[in-house]
């Protein structure tokens, strides 16, 4: 499970700009796939595209050969996972946003599902406590605090599709690697969708997708492209 197909998908924002033109591309599942491009390449809007935040205009998004059209939200949301310092944070505590997506999580449940998944480490060194009252629009969470939640709630989940936006902000090296091996982990046996803004992500990944101004210009394995470079 995890495979991730895009089909001649073309996409328009409704004020009819047209950001995605004849993408094409299949992530295998368990695949790291890098996107590479400046800002403004569509790599967002890719991603904005997976868990049905809007539809190709033309094309198909297929998840193992299936139209995401034809599966319900809730087998979507079932099966992508994001993470994302825009991650949604949700009235609660801090335990509660993080078991969100597993909706009968009970806190016992949501610390065993974190020790078996031995991040417990990664879910210790939270800068906040379990029971830490989250008010979503205090501003209460650093850039760095929020993709730590973020990935703590995707570490519970067994979704075979991962979202990444790789973190781009500075964060001190502790942290750093303590993120670092969150990912790593994370990513282990799922299908890896990044947006990659490090050296090492890209060449770690079994595929590099080359965007430029809603167009695919390269694809292919790092040693492809360095071929026809
Ligand atoms: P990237 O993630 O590679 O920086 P984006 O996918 O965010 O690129 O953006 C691709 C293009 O789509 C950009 O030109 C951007 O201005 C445009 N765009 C993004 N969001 C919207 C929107 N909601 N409406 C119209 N255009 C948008
Ligand atoms: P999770 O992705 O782990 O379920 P979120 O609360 O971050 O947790 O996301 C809930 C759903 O909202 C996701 O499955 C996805 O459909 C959507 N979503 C959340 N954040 C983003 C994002 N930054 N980009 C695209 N979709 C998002």
């Amino acid at each position: 499970a995890g495979q991730l197909r895009f089909d001649d998908v073309t996409f328009a924002y409704p004020n009819g700009y047209v950001a995605l033109e004849d993408l094409s591309f299949t992530a295998e599942p368990g695949q790291k796939v890098a996107f590479v491009g400046r800002s403004g390449a569509g790599k967002s809007t890719v991603f904005n595209l997976i868990p049905r935040l809007y539809d190709p205009t033309s094309g198909r998004i297929l998840l193992d050969g299936h139209d995401l059209r034809e599966l319900t939200l809730a087998s979507l949301r079932d099966q992508i996972a994001v993470v994302s310092q825009e991650s949604v944070l949700l009235t609660g505590t801090v335990a509660e946003n993080i078991g969100f997506g597993r909706r009968t999580a009970t806190r016992e449940e949501i610390e065993a599902a974190a020790r078996d998944a031995a991040a417990d480490r990664f879910i210790r060194a939270l800068p906040l406590g379990y029971d830490t009252p989250v008010v979503p629009s205090a501003g209460q969470f650093s850039g760095g605090e929020r993709q730590r939640l973020s990935i703590a709630r995707a570490m519970l989940r067994d979704a075979p599709v991962l979202l990444l936006d790789e973190p781009t902000s500075a964060l001190d090296a502790e942290s750093e690697s303590l993120i670092r091996g969150a990912l790593d982990k994370l990513a282990h046996g799922r299908t890896t969708l990044v947006i990659a803004h490090r050296l090492a992500t890209i060449l770690d990944s079994d595929l590099i997708i080359v965007m430029d101004r809603g167009r695919i210009v390269e694809k292919g394995t790092h040693a492809e492209l360095l071929e026809r470079s």
